[in-house]
């Protein structure tokens, strides 16, 4: 079957192509797509390519804020200077990703707009409260990175929306943020689990916290209720005990070739514990 190769060069350009023809699909690293395409699971009458657009490929910090470039690859968020001191957490998941050749291709809105439950970038931005910026020709909107993934593969994105960037904002001196991905089959393998936690402290207690739960269901799972039972507190091993409990609790986990519900829900309870414990900790090494 022959597969029309377009290269748009501008985010309205292609969000046309996209609205133009159905069967099309969006390119960015090809990871996913071409790989799908293999395996004859996917048959795009076109292939819609980003890497022509200008903008989509930098990483700017503004008053606090990081905006990072669709087109910005895994690789070069997990060897980032600026990530590094101030998003740690998401330039460490995104250096868990898979093996190198994959990071080296792999595009943040390409992993986002996948939309797979077993991803790791999807859990630790919902952890970050950031925002994911799609554009089309209707203009520009901002989706809550916790509520891209509506369902197993499916986005909150509409079929002409083009991923631009993902804004994030920078830790707080008072702040602390970790990401922790167990893997139960090879090192290079997408997560059994995956938990983001971040907290803000004031005087030694929690003044804020998220903890997100990926790739145990068919989106990220974020429990206020749960969360907020340790705002107030000093963190310490019964009120992370609680919330892993809570976690491991709410999480009706599914089941999968990484593990079953049952080994799941455990897994859930100790890198919940795990990751809590690291931002009660001064150890400032996954910060
Ligand atoms: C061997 C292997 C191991 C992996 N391990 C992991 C892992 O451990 N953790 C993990 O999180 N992921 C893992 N992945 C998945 C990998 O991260 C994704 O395949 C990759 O991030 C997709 O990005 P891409 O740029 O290649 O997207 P593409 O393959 O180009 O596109 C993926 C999807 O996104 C759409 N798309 C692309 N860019 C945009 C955009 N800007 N706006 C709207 N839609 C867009 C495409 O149409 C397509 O539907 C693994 C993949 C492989 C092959």
């Amino acid at each position: 079957m022959e597969v029309d190769y377009l290269e748009p060069t501008t985010v309205a350009e292609a969000s046309e192509l996209l609205k133009q023809r159905e069967g099309g699909k969006a390119l960015a690293g090809g990871t996913a797509v071409v790989l799908m395409m293999q395996q004859g699971l996917l048959f795009p009458e076109a292939l819609i390519s980003l890497r022509n657009i200008d903008g989509l490929s930098a990483i700017n910090a503004d008053d606090g804020v990081i905006s990072i470039g669709s087109a910005v690859t895994l690789h070069e968020i997990a060897s980032s200077s600026l990530l590094l001191a101030r998003t740690p957490s998401l330039a460490r998941a995104c250096g868990l990703v898979g093996n190198i050749r994959v990071r080296s291709q792999a595009t943040l809105g390409g992993n986002l707009a996948e939309g797979d439950y077993a991803s790791d970038p999807p859990t630790v931005l919902a952890g970050l409260d950031a925002t994911v910026v799609a554009e089309s020709g209707r203009g520009e909107r901002t989706i809550p990175a916790g509520d891209l993934v509506t369902g197993f593969y499916e986005t909150a994105l509409k079929p002409d929306e083009i991923i631009t960037r993902v804004d994030v904002r920078a830790l707080a001196p008072d702040e602390r943020a970790v990401y922790l991905k167990y893997v139960s089959r090879s090192s290079e393998d997408r997560p059994c689990v995956g938990v983001a936690a971040r907290a803000r402290f004031a005087d030694g207690a929690v003044e804020e916290l998220s903890v997100v739960v990926g790739a145990v269901a068919s989106s990220p799972q974020r429990f206020r209720n749960v969360e907020a039972d340790a705002v107030g507190t000093r963190l310490d091993s019964s009120v992370i005990e609680r919330l892993a409990d809570g976690y491991s609790q709410e999480i009706s986990p599914l089941e999968d070739a990484r593990g079953s519900a049952w080994y799941r829900k455990r897994m859930i309870r100790v890198f919940v514990k795990r990751a809590l414990a690291d931002l009660a900790s001064n150890d400032s090494a996954n910060q």
